[in-house]
This record gives C-alpha cells, sequence and structure tokens, in this order.
C-alpha cells in the first residue's frame, strides 16, 4: 500500500494516487524492500512496461527528501523529453525539474538548483569532462534501459559514465533499470547492487506464432486467423484484432519496409473506420503535411488519412510525436515499425505483430536474427494495462520447421547476456583521453584502476589484456600529440632492483606505472569538444596539409569521413559516379589521398565523399525535397546530417586556433553556410530573425544584400519580394526598420536582372 512508504516529500503520495496507482506492482514493492526509499543501489531487472519508472521515482523522490539531488541518465534524445514531463508533475509538491541533451560544450551550472536532472549518457560523460562541480552533489542515479551497456557504439559511454560517477561520489545510490537480461547478476555485482529481477507484468502476455491459418500460442491456446489466398499473413493479423475494436504495432526491419506495410495496411484498416474517425484522421494528416511538404510526409499522411501509419528514425520529431499521439489515443489502428519503436517509447497494443525477425547486418554481410532481447522488448509492448484483457505478441512462420525454430530462439529462450563493449578501440581512445583530460586519472597506474572500476574489467577473463589494450590505446594518443608521456623508473624501483628475486620483466612493468600522464592543450579541447580523437587527427591533419585556402567541399569531404560522422553508403553504380567526381575533385580534397588500390579506405574516401557532396548540395540551397530524393535519404536523415556537420566544423575551427592553422575563417564560414543552407553572399541576411535560407534568397534576387539594406530600402521592393504583409513587417522590425509597418505600401514587382 502506497500510504505505509515513508521517506517521500510530502504530497508525493497523493499525487500517484491521483494517477491511478493505489499500491505497488510485486516488482515495485521487491525493490523497496531492497532499500530503494532508503539510499541502497539496487538493478531492476523487470519486463518492459512493468513500472520500472516508478522504482526510479521513489529511489528519486527519498533522496531528494533527504536533501539530496537525483539525475536520470536516458538514452535517447525522443526519451529525455518524455521523461521530463513525467517528472514535472512533481513540481505540484516541490520538486524541480532540469532536462539537458545538446551542447557538449557546457557545464550546465543551472542545474545545480534543480532536484531532478534529466540527460542523455553522452551529455552527463561531457558534463563530467567539463567539470560541472554539481555532480558531486549527486546523491541517486538512475540509468534507465542499463542493457544498452552491450550497444557497440553507445554502450561504452554508459559504461563509463556510471563508474565516473561512483568514483566521484563512493555512497551514490545508483538505481539501473533493465529489461530481462541473461546477467543481471552480473551487473548488480559490478554495481554493488541488490538484485530486483522478476518475471511479473501488470498485463498477461500471450506468445504466439502465426503459420498457415493460426496462431499457437506458448499455453498451447490456439486462434483461427485464416489467411485469403491474395494477402499476406499481417494483413491478416491486423484485420482480425482491428475487428475486435483493438489496435496493432507490427514491427519490421527497415524504413522501406514500413513504409511499404503501412500502404498495404491502410487499405485492410480503412473499411473498419466510421465517420467520426475519418473525419478526425483528415484532419491529422493535415497536420502530417503541414509538418513539411517532403515525400515522406506525403506518404505518411496517405496512410493517416486511412487509419495506418509507419514510424522509422528517419521521420521528423514532429511526425514521430503526431502518431505516437494519435495511435495511443486509438485514432490510428496500426503502426507499422522499425524496432526503434520498441526502445522506450511508449506506445503499447493489444497486438503485436513481429513480421521480420531477420535484418541485413553489414558486419555479417548479410541477413542475420535479431537478439532475443529486441524481440523480447518488442513482444512486451504488446497489452494496455487497463485497457486490453490481454496481449498478444506474435511471430510468423512460413512453414511448419520455421514454426518451431522461432518458438525455440524467441519464445522458450532467455534474452542474452549484457557484454562490456569498452575494449571496441574507438571507444576506449575516447574514453582514456577523457579520463586522463579530466584528471581522474594522472598516472598509468590511476588510469588502469580507474579502468578496473568498469563493467569490462570484472567480465574479462584474460589476464593482462586490459592493460595492453589500454597501452595500445596511450600509444596512439602520444603520437598524435593528444597526452605526454613522463617518468617511469622511481626511487622505488631501486629496492626492487637490488631484490634477486625479482625479474627484468617485472622491473619494467612496475616502472611503468609510476608513468605520469598529461593531456596537452590539444588533447584537452579534443576532449571537451567530444570528439572521436580519430575524428580530431583526421581533422588537424587535413588543415595541416592545406596549402592553399581550402573550399567548402574539401571541408565537407573532411569531416564527412571521421569516424564521428556516419558516411551514407555507396549504392550500386555510385562508385563510378563518385570516382568520377572524385577526379573532377582531387585538388579540393585535404589530407593524404588513399590510391585506388587500397580497396577498403578508397571506398570509404567515396563515401565521405558522397556524404560531402550532400552537405554541399545543402550549402547550395539545394531544395530539401531534390535532395532526399537524390541522395535517398528521408528528412530526418538530412537534419541529422546537418547537425553533425554543423558540430564537427564547430570543433574544426576550435581545432585550428589550437594549432594556429590559417584557415579558421574558411572553415567558419563552411559552417555557417551549413547551419543555414545558404551560399555565402546570404551569410548576413540569414542572421536576421525570421530570414530563412528561401527568404534570404528572395530578397537577394531583388537586390537586398545586407540587413542595413532591409532598414533603407523601398518597403514595396521588400513586399514584392516576400508577398505577406505580417511576414515582411516582422522581417523589418528585426532588421532593426524604425517603422515597419506595411501599411497602404503595394508590392513592387522588379525585375531580378536589372536589380543585381
Ligand atoms: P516501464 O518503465 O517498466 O516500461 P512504466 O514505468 O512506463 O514501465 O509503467 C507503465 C505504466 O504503468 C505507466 O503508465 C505507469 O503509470 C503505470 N504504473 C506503474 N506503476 C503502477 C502501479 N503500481 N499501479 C498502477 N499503475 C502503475
Amino acid at each position: 500500500n502506497l500510504e505505509e512508504l515513508s521517506g517521500l516529500p510530502p504530497g508525493a503520495v497523493s499525487h500517484f494516487q491521483a494517477e491511478g496507482i493505489e499500491s505497488l506492482y510485486p516488482p515495485q514493492a521487491e525493490a523497496v524492500e531492497a532499500g530503494a526509499t532508503d539510499g541502497d543501489s539496487l538493478v531492476a531487472a523487470v519486463p518492459t512496461a512493468s513500472g520500472k519508472t516508478m522504482i526510479a521515482a521513489l529511489a528519486m523522490l527519498s533522496a531528494i527528501e533527504r536533501g539530496g539531488k537525483a539525475l536520470y541518465i536516458v538514452p535517447l534524445r525522443a526519451l529525455a523529453s518524455e521523461k521530463k514531463a513525467e517528472f514535472e508533475a512533481y513540481e505540484e509538491f516541490g520538486v524541480s525539474v532540469g532536462v539537458t541533451t545538446g551542447n557538449y560544450e557546457s557545464t550546465d551550472d543551472w542545474l545545480a538548483t534543480r532536484d531532478i536532472v534529466v540527460a542523455t549518457s553522452e551529455k552527463v560523460d561531457s558534463l563530467v569532462r567539463n567539470g560541472a562541480d554539481w555532480l558531486s552533489e549527486l546523491t541517486c542515479v538512475v540509468s534507465d534501459e542499463v542493457h544498452l551497456i552491450d550497444d557497440r557504439n553507445r554502450g561504452p559511454t554508459l559504461e563509463v559514465t556510471l563508474a565516473k560517477l561512483r568514483a566521484l561520489n563512493p555512497a551514490l545510490q545508483v538505481v539501473a533499470l533493465s529489461a530481462t537480461v541473461g546477467n543481471a547478476g552480473e551487473i548488480a555485482d559490478w554495481l554493488d547492487a541488490e538484485l530486483v529481477a522478476s518475471d511479473w507484468r501488470p498485463i498477461d502476455l500471450q506468445m504466439g506464432v502465426h503459420y498457415g491459418n493460426a496462431i499457437s500460442f506458448d499455453d498451447g491456446g490456439k486462434r483461427e486467423v485464416p489467411v485469403d489466398g491474395s494477402e499476406s499473413q499481417e494483413d491478416a493479423l491486423v484485420r482480425d484484432i482491428v475487428a475486435e475494436d483493438a489496435s496493432a504495432l507490427v514491427f519490421v526491419n527497415s524504413r522501406r519496409n514500413a513504409e511499404a506495410a503501412a500502404r498495404r495496411l491502410a487499405n485492410v484498416v480503412a473499411p473498419e473506420l466510421d465517420a467520426d474517425e475519418q473525419e478526425a484522421l483528415e484532419e491529422l494528416a493535415d497536420d502530417i503535411r503541414d509538418v513539411s511538404d517532403s515525400e515522406t510526409s506525403t506518404d505518411l499522411a496517405a496512410a493517416v488519412e486511412k487509419g495506418a501509419a509507419f514510424h522509422h528514425a528517419g521521420l521528423a520529431s514532429e511526425h514521430r510525436s503526431l502518431v505516437e499521439d494519435a495511435f495511443r489515443d486509438r485514432l490510428l489502428k496500426v503502426i507499422s515499425a522499425t524496432p526503434t519503436l520498441a526502445a522506450g517509447v511508449n506506445t503499447p497494443a493489444r497486438r503485436v505483430i513481429v513480421r521480420d525477425w531477420r535484418r541485413f547486418d553489414p558486419t555479417a554481410g548479410g541477413m542475420a536474427p535479431l537478439d532475443v532481447l529486441e524481440v523480447h522488448q518488442m513482444m512486451g509492448r504488446a497489452g494496455r494495462p487497463g485497457l486490453d484483457p490481454y496481449g498478444e505478441a506474435v511471430l510468423l512462420a512460413k512453414s511448419h520447421d520455421e514454426q518451431d525454430e522461432l518458438f525455440d530462439r524467441y519464445i522458450w529462450a532467455d534474452a542474452e547476456d549484457v557484454r562490456s563493449k569498452l575494449a571496441a578501440e574507438p571507444a576506449l581512445r575516447t574514453h582514456v583521453l577523457a579520463t586522463i583530460a579530466s584528471g581522474f586519472a594522472r598516472t598509468r597506474d590511476g588510469l588502469l584502476s580507474f579502468m578496473n572500476e568498469t563493467l569490462y574489467a570484472s567480465q574479462t577473463t584474460e589476464r593482462g589484456r586490459l592493460e595492453s589494450v589500454t597501452d595500445t590505446v596511450l600509444d596512439y594518443l602520444e603520437r598524435n600529440d593528444f597526452i605526454e608521456r613522463e617518468g617511469g623508473n622511481s626511487s622505488t624501483s631501486q629496492s626492487a632492483a637490488d631484490d634477486p628475486f625479482t625479474s627484468a620483466a617485472d622491473l619494467a612493468a612496475e616502472a611503468d606505472r609510476d608513468v605520469e600522464l598529461r593531456a596537452t592543450n590539444l588533447g584537452h579541447t579534443v576532449s571537451r569538444l567530444y570528439l572521436d580523437p580519430m575524428s580530431a587527427a583526421e581533422i588537424v591533419h587535413g588543415l595541416e596539409s592545406a596549402d592553399a585556402r581550402p573550399t567548402a567541399m574539401g571541408l565537407y569531404q573532411l569531416i564527412a569521413r571521421t569516424p564521428d560522422m556516419y558516411e551514407l553508403y555507396l549504392r550500386s553504380g555510385e562508385d563510378d559516379k563518385y570516382g568520377q567526381l572524385y577526379y573532377e575533385l582531387e585538388d579540393e580534397l585535404l589530407g593524404d589521398r588513399p590510391s585506388e588500390y587500397e580497396d577498403d579506405r578508397f571506398e570509404d574516401w567515396l563515401a565521405a565523399l558522397k556524404t560531402g557532396a550532400l552537405l554541399k548540395d545543402w550549402a547550395d540551397e539545394m531544395d530539401e525535397d531534390r535532395l532526399t530524393e537524390r541522395y535517398s535519404i528521408g528528412p530526418g536523415d538530412l537534419r541529422g546530417k546537418v547537425e553533425t556537420a554543423e558540430w564537427l566544423l564547430g570543433a574544426a575551427e576550435t581545432l585550428a586556433a589550437e594549432i594556429e592553422s590559417d584557415w579558421s575563417v574558411a572553415v567558419r564560414e563552411a559552417r555557417a553556410r551549413v547551419e543555414h543552407g545558404v551560399r555565402e553572399e546570404l551569410l548576413e541576411l540569414v542572421g536576421v530573425r525570421g530570414v530563412g535560407r528561401k527568404r534570404a534568397r528572395q530578397l537577394y534576387q531583388v537586390g537586398i544584400e545586407t540587413p542595413a539594406d532591409l532598414r533603407t530600402v523601398d518597403k514595396g521592393v521588400v513586399l514584392g519580394a516576400l508577398r505577406g504583409t505580417k511576414t515582411a513587417e516582422n522581417i523589418l522590425e528585426n532588421a532593426g526598420r524604425e517603422d515597419p509597418s506595411m501599411d497602404g505600401v503595394t508590392p513592387v514587382d522588379v525585375d531580378h536582372g536589372a536589380t543585381q
């Protein structure tokens, strides 16, 4: 019973009661037993949607009531805003909340006054690097989806961040929330935490496989779902559930498949809609078209009009939330999604259909089965507590054998173990440099002791492995001038040297332990900029090798080939196309060019050229639609690339200053052009609030080239260029014009040629 809980801020209990939470779910009660509200660390490994957030809330609120401060680490930016909205409700009983995600160069001191801070793991890592003082005041840290430590790209940051936060405050309470994984006990041991492991779910989950004309469930039950000759299994399963006035989620393995499935499923659900629903869906489709006029937007609106939608990482965030909200409101009947939707976003459905259980894996060079953990997380989205009598998760089989295989592989199987990925080189490079630069370790010995506190150290059994990979990374960092090593032969070694039983190898090893480690100025800068040291080395080298002012294209290709930018893939036939472009642009490209005989490096170089060309086209004012079509990407991807480029070029500008390069201005201009998506001549105009790339071009075409022109030119010319009295007035006002009013002004049509 909630009322029996003590140690929470007054008002918290009635707040939860008002939210419909009367008593704790069993895993929540176990967490309290294990000390969640007394400041004890714990790992809660429980299924999706079983109330993990409440466990975190109880721990955080009781920590705050004891005068402490809490940090909630989320794996995705999208989740940061979802959690913030959830915790902001606590403001009614006096708990303040702050969220921070972007900008990896600040310490965000304003957060010192907040009781709960929500941040991504990358952001927390950067706060540690920048020496944010308030981090040492934390008494409770929650790590959401801690099993993502297993993720090759992002796991190491989470792992190292947790280790550092614990080093900052050894008494820190760590509450790690995890999906059900194979080795939750091992994670608990690593964190010196109690383990709360449970299979309990608030709503019954039936798992099964559809084959032929029926679903066979894990409890032995069957449900007839016949498939018409011409339709697919998922079509039949969706129609069947929508006829019961419930909804379905269909997981597929690629964005294209998600879009294609939504197109077909729209025709399946359309006949089931009533007039009210149709009207509401048409409004929703209009809202979607209003977000952008891209092809993705048009396709999404077309599906939504019929009650279906697709969901993937290429969607704009406005599109994503429109779709998620309408699905939760039961207006949309079905969503076909890539697995990103399963990762944390709260959109349950009565029936989850896992259509594709294999996906293209570039490292395997072919299709590979999904992890059990991933499939379980998708399945866990089935069933809305309070709304559905139960949830159903269904896999699809094409044969009897496949049906058996799916039961063995996913339904009866336990999820994989979480394994640290810290030993992967890019991760280690980045984190070793950061650990030295932020003063966490000042000697090789100190560094090794810190590394010893990671999950990696507790999982690796090979003796000496941690030490040898660390040394390889130290060599790399020293070679590239990011760190300096000094000393190593201290006097204590002398007594050891006199000891006849000490071998020469032991002596050398002991001497090495005393080596002092110091980040150079360049190393400090790289760490603060949050760059992979290899990206920084590539950029520094590229800038140093330029003997004439680099072009925008040269700089775009340079940053595109760093490991911090995900390159676009080359499609078939594009080797030739970009090979051609390479020869045309060869003189503009910076750094050591690979020869055509170095297959992999050459291919990478061309892929970077393609990415660079995308950025250049954007900075040359090509329309968003044409860009997404030319490079076969979604509008969300375009934005992502542009943002990453802005960040990397901003970092390049700082690096240029650090190495006293002559090309700072060229880098700054290339960055500004990417930021605004304009050619050089528009850079002044886009500095005026309300003037984007399109309007700047329209103004320029009628001879208005600077903000000063906006203050003096004939108003009719401005109105002629912009067509929109309100817009024109706002822009004149933002440019600082004394009397921006357009009353009585008539637009002047200017002959573009004549004014330039
Ligand atoms: P998880 O983080 O485990 O996926 P959530 O914390 O999002 O799950 O919880 C899922 C839903 O269950 C939320 O809507 C939450 O309000 C509700 N919930 C959590 N705990 C309780 C409870 N003890 N009683 C009733 N509802 C609860």
